[in-house]
């Protein structure tokens, strides 16, 4: 059986590794498919592709987008999506604008409270078009004001801490729209993170395709019950290991892999919506698919 991960991150957002690196981990860990998930924006896809490529692994282009529904942020993953696809390059550089102007200000609250951080040292450590809270994060440390990320997140950067700034996001309904317009298919990532289970019926009577039924933060009995979620409303079971590199103690990847069949299903129901056929699978059918394997231990549910 060949295994893929369908949720990786690299420097072009919050994750630590290079394109390169994420490609040598993934085929030290005997990937054949990957994709690459990077917040917000496709800049990594195109070397990803090529690195991939040479290593023997197959690549799909992919973004998480952040967006919420009813008021609550949810991440969107977008594969196979056009990159030149003007609404999507337009909307996902407007998403990248938000994340900039939120770097400013939540420096500018951090400063407020005589924390001496500047937003170029955040901009210029962040070196990517999606710059976030990660990085304000690794530029208080790196600037000796915080000994962790952990230490970072807890006394400045979580909600109502001093550094807090809310975050503007596109509504669920207009990532899906996006996504489809330019030419992909839609997944609700990390549903487990999100503890509201009605979420995912929602999302599916809006036209989600998928669900990441397989995450890090997925222990033994979430994976069951997405994976039935997924069953009855007719969803496409994913699931990658969200990868950040060496941002926590180990990186997550290798630790969720779905069998590369998953993804075959991902890519008919990507063919029945350019062609305009009936989708599958339908609600309510058996699954056709093996449950993939689910390394990862019962983890509480920690921010997405
Ligand atoms: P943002 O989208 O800018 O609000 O940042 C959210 C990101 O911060 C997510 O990708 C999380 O992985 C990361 N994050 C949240 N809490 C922590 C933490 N305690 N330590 C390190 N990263 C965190
Ligand atoms: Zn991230
Ligand atoms: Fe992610
Ligand atoms: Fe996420």
């Amino acid at each position: 059986m060949t295994f893929a991960d369908l949720h990786l991150h690299t420097r072009y957002s919050d994750g630590t590794y290079t394109p390169a690196e994420l490609v040598s981990a993934a085929r030290s860990v005997g990937l054949s498919e990957i994709s690459l998930t990077d917040h917000d924006t496709l800049d990594g896809c195109d070397e990803v592709k090529t690195l991939a490529a040479d290593a023997g692994i197959g690549f799909i282009p992919g973004t998480e987008i952040t967006a919420e529904l009813d008021g609550r942020e949810l991440h969107i993953l977008g594969y196979f999506v056009d990159a030149q696809h003007p609404d999507l390059a337009r909307e996902l550089r407007a998403a990248q604008d938000i994340r900039r102007k939120r770097v400013k200000d939540m420096v500018a609250r951090l400063n407020a409270r005589e924390i001496p951080l500047s937003v170029d040292a955040v901009l210029e450590l962040a070196n990517c078009s999606a710059p976030g809270r990660p990085h304000v994060a690794r530029a208080l440390v790196a600037a000796g004001i915080c000994t962790s990320l952990d230490e970072a997140f807890d006394r400045f950067l979580k909600k109502d801490r001093p550094g807090w700034v809310p975050k503007r996001k596109m509504s669920a309904a207009r990532a899906l729209e996006l996504i489809h317009a330019a030419g992909g298919v839609a997944v609700m990532a990390h549903p487990g993170l999100n503890h509201d289970d009605r979420m995912v019926s929602r999302l599916a009577r809006m036209g989600v395709d998928g669900l990441e039924c397989h995450h890090p933060k997925h222990g033994p009995a979430a994976v069951a019950r997405y994976e039935e979620m997924a069953r009855e409303l007719g969803l496409v079971v994913t699931g990658g290991s969200d990868c950040h590199g060496m941002s926590k103690a180990r990186p997550t990847i290798g630790t969720v892999k779905i069998p590369t069949i998953r993804v075959d299903a991902l890519r008919e129901r990507l063919a029945q919506r350019r062609e305009g056929r009936p989708l599958t699978p339908a609600p309510g059918a058996p699954a056709s698919n093996p449950v993939a394997p689910s390394t990862a231990a019962d983890l509480p549910a920690s921010p997405p």
